[in-house]
């Protein structure tokens, strides 16, 4: 026998890591788990308790205590009490403390492996070799940026005190992908492990108690979803982080609608690994192992949908059939095993159940041969074919080492393919040819996209979703960026006019009139201002009309808007709309064009405000001027809002690409209706969205004035629509809308737009009159991540 025969034929002998140590440390903490809170170890005030499980051998590690509102109430005072003092530490102080935990981290990463292998059940391969490494990665890259962050983020401030709720896939480093950049910015924090997941969190706390983390910076409260309720809706938490599945996420949303908390919620997906016929299969292959059966699947942005060219999917088929016989399913502290435990008993009934239904609507389920462990929560590596884009299986999220299949023909119809679901995590293309990967990465809505690889994530570069998987990024600048603000406006400078029936004059010198129901029978409504829908002046569709009243009277009339009219306008703005299409130097003509176009009216609009708002001439003229102005800076910013390239710990370039966020609503308050209103759609139309917009209620004439200059402006149809009306009316279809992917709200009725916005998950953004230009670019654009790996 050769050498050769020798080495394929050798089977893997076993090769276990020893608990030993991770068991002392158990023992030494005891059995009964305390939480962290202001630097103290507590036990729950009530007693209540639940057992944390090791989910290979079905072993109680140990109890984890309940928290409850004792014990949140005890955790934000602890938190709110020790902010001030951790901010005002200058950024080298943090910096000092957070690299000290990522060497911490490093000086205890085999314990911490092993303890996260026997707690969650996944194999020790990638708790040593990906989760703990990258723990303390993200520690010493974040204190690089408490380091820095008054270079490179000037004028920011913290949010405050951050509510953090993680999952249980990768507890340990969802922790510290929330932890590090909190607590780089100057946050404190309150933080929830998953119920099933505590252990690391608990080490850690100690890690950074014996690190000297001055008291109540960092707070860590165990519980399940009833504990992680009690964060989402204390008062006194300035920002929720959330790291789970997209139902919570969506209950999330609810909770915290209007209550001015910053959310970032990191959901669910349902990724697409496209392989094209000229892809490097070989590499594919091992890339769809890590991409579908690393952690058992348990991953957010798993590639859990492939998508082969027909021309070569049943050898491709093969050779992955092949693979997967070669996986090792076992005991995970074996250093030698692939895939190790599902998490629990109800994840491992999910996993079934949905294989159940994949097979019932006539899937072919695949599974191979292969050695199962006789107890615990495993699960078979698992192949799906002959499914269609409908399948539940292809559509829900399965969270399991289970993978589906489809073929497609054109790189056209693979982007359609994976563009199909309502998820937008991420997505792996792979394809030796540069043009057809760079072509479908930019084309697949997904936060993050990896060509011929998959799976990579570092310290520096963003994570996060698109659509259903949620919003705000983890990582890098873009990460740090959520967890700071601009300094917060004074209330005087964000008054609006609101009232509609009395004549006053407000701060800002506008007459507080509006709209009123007309009280004469009109003949017809031909004088009625039109709306402005797919670049067409369109009646209301209820036939209504509201009577606009200036300060010497009734002016005119508008069309009352209703939902059919705002669905129509999204239609527009989806439709066949080429303004996403366009570059930004052709989206900056249009955009001087408009401005342009604007001047040459100036008379007649000058004189609009002063009749509508009971503006003086002058203050009328610096508004108009003002919006002229604005044109021509978002004209200037079309072009000019870069991207970055990130340095990582792989050798690739990772392109971070602002992209256009899609359908966006825009409702303006009545304060400044011409300026206020071109400084809300003009960035979003200069990022390349589609915007629906609804002018000020009480003036609504300029903006309705304004679509004659659109339209000879060269604006391509349906890139902005205007529907006026009242508010009431128009909000809620337009914050409910799942085609519209983000609302801006610069009126009072944020608490029901983002309450609306849950059920697609869209953005909302607090439209703050003084925001600045890049936070309105930032608002106007979602980061793509696209990893582009190179090695000769
Ligand atoms: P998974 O299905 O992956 O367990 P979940 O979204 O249920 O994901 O859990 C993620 C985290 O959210 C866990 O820490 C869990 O305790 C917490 N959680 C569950 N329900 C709620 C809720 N209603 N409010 C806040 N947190 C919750
Ligand atoms: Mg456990």
């Amino acid at each position: 026998m050769g050498v050769r025969e020798l080495m394929d034929r050798l089977d893997w002998g076993p090769a276990p890591e020893s608990d030993e140590l991770a068991k002392a440390l158990l023992a030494e903490r005891g059995r009964d788990n305390g939480m962290y809170i202001d630097g103290r170890w507590v036990q729950p005030r009530r007693g209540e308790r639940f057992d944390t499980v090791n989910p290979a051998t079905g072993e109680v590690l140990g109890t984890i205590g309940q928290a409850d509102s004792h014990e949140i109430d005890l955790a934000v005072a602890a938190a709110r009490h020790a902010q001030p003092a951790w901010e005002a530490l200058s950024g080298h102080d943090r910096a000092r403390h957070l690299y000290a935990i990522g060497r911490a981290v490093q000086r205890n990463s085999r314990i911490l492996a092993v303890l996260e292998t026997m707690d969650n059940g996944k194999p020790i391969r990638e708790t040593r070799d990906i989760d703990i490494p990258l723990v303390a990665r993200h520690f010493i890259h974040h204190a690089g940026w408490a380091q820095l962050l008054d270079e490179t983020m000037p004028n920011q401030k913290p949010w405050g005190v951050c509510g953090q709720i993680i999952p249980w896939n990768f507890p340990l480093l969802m922790l510290a992908w929330k932890v590090a950049p909190a607590l780089a910015a100057g946050n404190t924090i309150v933080i929830k492990p998953a119920e099933s997941t505590s252990l690391t969190a608990l080490a850690f706390a100690a890690l950074c108690h014996d690190a000297g983390l001055p008291r109540g910076v960092l707070n860590i409260v165990t519980g399940d979803g009833k504990t992680g309720a009690l964060i989402v809706e204390h008062d006194d938490i300035d920002k929720i982080a959330f790291t789970g599945s997209t139902a919570v996420g969506r209950v999330i949303r609810k909770a915290t609608a209007g209550s001015g908390k910053g959310l970032t919620l990191e959901l669910g997906g349902k990724s697409p690994f496209i392989v094209f016929e000229d892809a490097d299969v070989e590499s594919a292959i091992e890339g769809l192992v890590d991409a579908i059966w690393f952690n058992q699947g348990q991953v957010c942005c798993a590639g859990s949908r492939l998508l082969v060219q027909e021309s070569i999917a049943e050898p491709f088929y093969e050779r992955l059939r092949e693979r997967m016989a070669a996986l090792r399913v076992g005991n995970p502290l074996d250093k030698a095993v692939d895939m190790g435990a599902i998490i629990d008993a109800n994840q491992l009934t999910t996993i079934e159940k949905l294989c159940e239904t994949g097979v019932e609507e006539g899937g072919t389920l695949w599974q191979p041969n292969i050695e199962m462990p006789e107890t615990g929560n495993f699960f078979p590596p698992t192949l799906f074919t002959d499914v269609s884009p409908a399948s539940t299986v292809v559509q829900e999220e399965i969270f399991g080492p289970v993978l589906v299949s489809m073929t497609f023909r054109s790189p056209g119809e693979a982007v359609s393919l994976a563009n199909n679901t309502k998820f937008g995590l991420a997505g792996s293309v792979w394809s030796q040819d540069i043009d057809t990967a760079l072509e479908v990465a930019r084309r697949i809505k997904a936060g993050v996209i990896w060509v011929n690889c998959t799976n990579r994530f570092d310290a520096n570069a963003g994570f996060g979703g698109y659509r259903e998987s949620g919003f705000g990024r983890e990582g890098g600048h873009e990460g740090m960026s959520a967890y700071l603000r601009p300094p917060r406006t004074t209330e005087s400078e964000l008054t609006e006019s609101k009232e509609n029936d009395a004549n006053e004059i407000d701060e800002e010198g506008y007459a507080v009139i509006g709209v009123r129901e007309p009280t004469t029978v009109l003949t017809g409504i031909d004088r009625t201002a039109k709306m402005f829908i797919g670049g067409v002046q369109k009646r209301p569709d209820g036939g209504n009309s509201l009577t606009v009243m200036g300060p010497s009277g009734r002016i005119d009339e508008v069309g009352r808007g209703n939902r059919k009219d705002i669905r129509n306008a999204v239609e527009a703005a989806i439709g066949r709309c080429k303004w996403p299409n366009m570059n930004g130097h052709q989206r900056a003509q249009v955009l001087y064009y408009i401005g342009e176009n604007l001047e040459a009216r100036r008379n007649e609009f000058i004189h609009r405000l002063v009749k509508m708002t009971g503006l003086s001439d002058a203050s009328a003229e610096t508004e108009f001027d003002d919006s002229v102005e604005q044109w021509f800076r978002w004209a200037a910013w079309a072009d000019k809002y870069d991207g970055r390239v990130h340095e990582t710990n792989s050798r690739a370039l990772v392109i971070a690409v602002n992209e256009p966020i899609g359908v966006v609503g825009v409702i303006a308050s009545d304060s400044r209706p011409l300026a206020g209103f071109v400084r809300l759609v003009a960035p979003l139309l200069a990022m390349g969205n589609t915007v629906v917009a609804i002018p000020s209620e009480a003036h609504p004439l300029v903006a309705t004035d304004l679509y004659q200059v659109l339209e000879t402006s060269d604006l391509p149809n349906g890139a902005l629509n205007i529907i006026t009306g009242l508010r009431a009316d128009l909000i809620e279809p337009l914050a409910a809308h799942d085609a519209v992917d983000a609302i801006w709200v610069a009126s009072d009725d944020i608490t029901l737009a983002q309450t609306m916005s849950a059920g697609n998950m869209k953005r909302t953004w607090d439209a703050n009159p003084d925001a600045s230009d890049i936070e309105r670019l930032r608002q106007s654009s979602q980061v793509k991540n696209i990893w582009l790996p190179h090695a000769i």
